[in-house]
């Protein structure tokens, strides 16, 4: 498996990891707080319960089954139980497995840094076949040269070939007692009956959002970083349940606040969400009927780098919080009970019947289908929230509409339209989500408009954009900071990882795209060499606007009259006619 990964695992306890403000080398959130034994291993607890027992009572299974999403902590549970298993204690006296492992010893740390002979790990993902199991199965038979188990981790155990997998059968109906097997694996359903019935099964669980916000809390602490709890709740849901994309998404927030404290703002630009305050504007233009206001609207905020289909999200989050705030005005959820917006939000409610909202939820459920099946989501968006207001109160006329198209048409392309068709079937793809946030989706028909196909997938933004409508915001996040592309074409992808980037970004891109368009995709990583990031390209971009703008003859005299002065924003006088959507901050 990756070296790189352990090298720098301290011989800490738990989370005891020092902070370390210059490392010369920067080290990923999630490598530097990797739980080093049980007490670390947040939000299992059946898990480290049971081994505990089994420990105390020296009922140590044979064979251990890891299932459970990925990043939710399956290969450092392996590591640590491989750690458990082997530990002789700081001062070598530790005669048998301990539930405490020291992390100071040197099996300890030779696993730690996957180095012990004796403890191997495989990723089945890429060693599939009977060769690679024979291996095992031929060492199994020695004794361990120092540890006192022969350990062997295999990860994505359901990888396996059926003939590698009747192979390790034999093995596992007949183990010696000297060897431990720990399997991981994300699809549990893959894996035979005949293995699974052989091995201690355990079910570990997504993080539960107030367990991951508090350990968010813990490390910003450490860290010694400033950010609001809001903040925070934000990455904890964006994670879904995973420490390691929390983590990196941690990482992103405090890499983007270049040493400032970190607001929820920042971080909802960062995943692509909406400013709730300008979701309210939005929600109150169609609620008025003003179409033209709510197109700007959708246009400002798609120019601030909130995805269309996140602001159907939260237009629908906002309805229901609405509905709610009728049948009980202390209702809380979408804005802050004591804030402006939720003062603005109960006045908005008051004059709203509830058959109107539930109309409107209706017809946003639609549209929510629509944006996200859609090749053109900004489009689609636009189409419904058109409807939207004109089956609002106020009638709009239909010169108003025909007016609107118009305007529509004659605006630049998205990316997107202006690509070629790709060869591609339809993707029908329905994802349910977990947070039970938005809607589940059922599968469904794909609505599709003439001469559309699948996403075509020309650029990096519309990897970006596939993602975004797909729902995966941690990996959007990934894609605009941590990859410098190389190649891209139909069916490869190769890239230069970022410092930041996760260890797992190409599996899981590879996976993701193999997913979502129905073709095998190669993601490889290059060593060197790639553009710039999105994010770098998109600074770059506003540092050239600004230095436009001091190079403004009008501009150097009004800083020469006014000493100290400088300039803090460029703001552009028709905001919502430019076109790359680089429109500054027009509110405030
Ligand atoms: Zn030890």
């Amino acid at each position: 498996m990756d070296q790189d990964e352990t090298l720098d695992e301290g011989p800490s306890l738990g989370l005891e990891a020092p902070p370390q403000k210059s490392a010369e080398q920067y080290r990923v959130l999630a490598r530097k707080y990797r739980p080093s034994d049980f007490t670390g291993l947040i939000g299992q607890e059946p898990l480290v319960r049971t081994l505990k027992n089994a420990f105390a009572t020296g009922r140590i299974a044979h064979a251990f089954m890891l299932t459970g999403v990925r990043g939710v902590g399956k290969t450092t549970t392996a590591r640590i139980v491989a750690r458990a298993l082997n530990c002789v204690g700081p001062g070598g006296t530790q005669t048998g497995p301990t539930i405490q492992p020291c992390g100071v010893c040197e099996p300890c740390r030779a696993i730690a840094e996957s180095r012990h002979v004796d403890v191997q790990e495989m990723d089945a993902a890429s060693r599939t076949g009977i060769d690679d199991i024979r291996e095992i199965i031929e060492g199994v038979r020695y004794a361990p040269a120092s540890a006192r188990y022969k350990v062997y981790i295999i990860d994505e155990v359901h990888m396996l070939s059926k003939q590698a997998f009747n192979g390790l059968l034999k093995t596992l109906e007949e183990p010696p007692p000297h060897v431990k097997f720990i399997f991981a694996t994300t699809e549990i359903r893959k894996v035979p009956v005949t293995v699974l019935s052989r091995c201690q099964r355990f079910d570990l669980r997504r993080i539960e959002p107030e367990v991951l916000i508090a350990h968010l809390r813990t490390i910003a602490d450490k860290e010694q970083v400033p950010i609001a709890d809001d903040a925070l709740a934000l990455i904890a849901r964006a994670a879904e349940g995973s420490v390691r994309d929390a983590l990196s998404l941690l990482d992103q927030a405090i890499a983007h606040g270049e040493g400032q404290p970190i607001a929820a703002q920042s971080v909802r630009t960062m995943l692509g969400l909406a400013d709730h305050g300008r979701i309210l504007d939005l929600f109150e233009a169609l609620m008025g009927g003003h179409i033209e206001t709510a197109l700007r609207e959708l246009e400002g905020l798609h120019g601030h780098g909130a995805d269309p289909l996140q602001v159907m999200q939260d237009l629908l989050e906002l309805t229901h919080f609405l509905t709610r705030l009728k049948v009980a005005p202390a209702a809380e959820g979408f804005f802050d009970g004591s804030s402006g917006e939720a003062r603005r939000a109960a006045q908005l409610a008051a004059g709203l019947t509830v058959p109107a909202l539930t109309r409107t939820w209706q017809l946003l459920l639609k549209g929510l289908l629509e944006v996200r099946d859609a090749s053109r989501p900004l489009a689609a968006c636009e189409m419904a929230l058109i409807r939207l207001a004109y089956a609002a109160d106020l009638p709009p006329t239909d010169r108003l509409v025909r007016e609107v198209m118009e305007s529509m048409s004659t605006r630049p392309a998205t990316p997107a339209a202006a690509m070629p068709a790709a060869p591609s079937a339809p993707l029908v793809t329905a994802r349910s989500r977990s947070d039970g946030r938005a809607p589940v989706l059922a599968q469904q028909t794909v609505p599709q408009a003439q001469g559309d196909a699948g996403p075509s997938l020309c650029t990096l933004e519309d990897v970006v954009a596939l993602a975004m409508a797909k729902g995966a915001a941690v990996l959007k996040v990934h894609l605009e900071n941590d990859v410098h592309l190389v190649t891209l074409e139909p069916g490869r992808l190769e890239f230069r990882p970022g410092p930041r980037a996760p260890r797992t970004l190409a599996q899981d891109l590879a996976q993701k795209l193999r997913d979502w368009t129905g073709q095998r995709w190669v993601v490889s990583l290059a060593r060197e060499g790639g553009a710039p990031s999105i994010a770098e390209a998109r600074k770059a971009k506003i540092t050239a606007r600004l230095e436009r703008v001091l190079a403004e003859p009008m501009v150097r005299a009004v800083l020469d009259r006014f000493p100290g002065a400088e300039v803090i924003r460029v703001i552009d006088k028709e905001p919502l006619l430019a076109a790359d959507g680089e429109t500054g901050e027009e509110d405030e």
